[in-house]
């Protein structure tokens, strides 16, 4: 498999997933669908799908144009929320579609959205794994609570995304690493791990590059809302109870000026 990431609006990454056997490829949240259909186009690929993480505007905005754009490609749309634009095919919990070869699971994450979905890649044996986060998981952070509990983040987080296989490659929907990591910091100064990713997210950033992907295994070292079973958060929140403490994050976050 191959994921071109496609910087969008702001800080937004829309991704090409591309099998490389078949040629066929979906792109993920195509916010600039002129963007994403030159790129398709540049890479010599046939889109058929396109995958939905959430229905707010700068994931889900492209939609209706991109289908109409590309009338003759007749795009499945695919997405957990009757609010997604131009939806083809809601998906839920762990329902499978194929991009060719490749298998693509849906995992139901709500809570930034009551019905953000999460996507499980997997290719050849032997290949790492991917998933498509959205808003959910970012690296180093996750995204605000606006429709839902601290405990559905906990399970989104803790129960489904940290046990992926560890190499699965994170691809999520922003680029927030920077501001993310400041904040992890100030969990866990300490936290080694989180000093060497800072380093490494500034260098990239220095030279425009993404900081895209990182890895389950690489969150679960320093993101604090992955780590909320782990004393050095515990001790910053004051609480043993993972529910808890991912609700006390998510109001530190919200009010951490950095
Ligand atoms: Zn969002």
């Amino acid at each position: 498999m191959k994921v071109l990431l496609l910087p969008a609006l702001k800080d937004n990454y829309m991704y090409l997933l591309i099998d490389e056997d078949t040629k066929e490829c979906a792109c993920v949240d195509p916010v600039e669908p002129e963007k994403v259909l030159s790129a398709v186009k540049k890479e010599g690929v046939k889109l058929t799908t396109v995958i939905t993480t959430h229905h707010h505007l700068d994931h889900a905005g492209g939609n209706k144009e991109l289908v109409e754009m590309a009338r003759d490609l007749k795009l499945t749309v695919l997405g957990g929320d009757d609010r997604i634009d131009s939806l083809t095919r809601k998906v839920a919990h762990n329902d499978e579609f194929k991009v060719g070869k490749l298998n693509v699971r849906c995992l139901f994450t709500p809570c930034h959205t009551t019905g953000h979905i999460c996507y499980f890649v997997t290719g050849d044996k032997g290949e790492d794994p991917a998933v498509f986060t959205g808003d959910t998981l970012f690296v180093a952070g996750c995204g605000r609570f606006f429709e839902g509990t601290p405990d559905q983040m906990k399970k989104a987080l803790i129960d489904t995304l940290a046990n992926l296989p560890a190499q699965t490659k994170v691809y999520c929907g922003h680029e927030y690493s920077i501001q993310n990591l400041k904040f992890a910091l100030h969990v866990e100064p300490t936290n080694q791990d989180t000093l060497k990713k800072m380093a490494w997210a500034q260098a990239q950033r220095n030279k425009d590059q993404p900081t895209i992907p990182s890895t389950i295994e690489e969150e679960m070292k320093y993101n604090p809302f992955m780590r909320v079973k782990q004393a050095g958060v515990l001790d910053f929140t004051g609480t043993s109870d993972p529910v808890k403490t991912m609700g006390f994050l998510r109001s530190a976050k919200d009010n951490f000026k950095g």
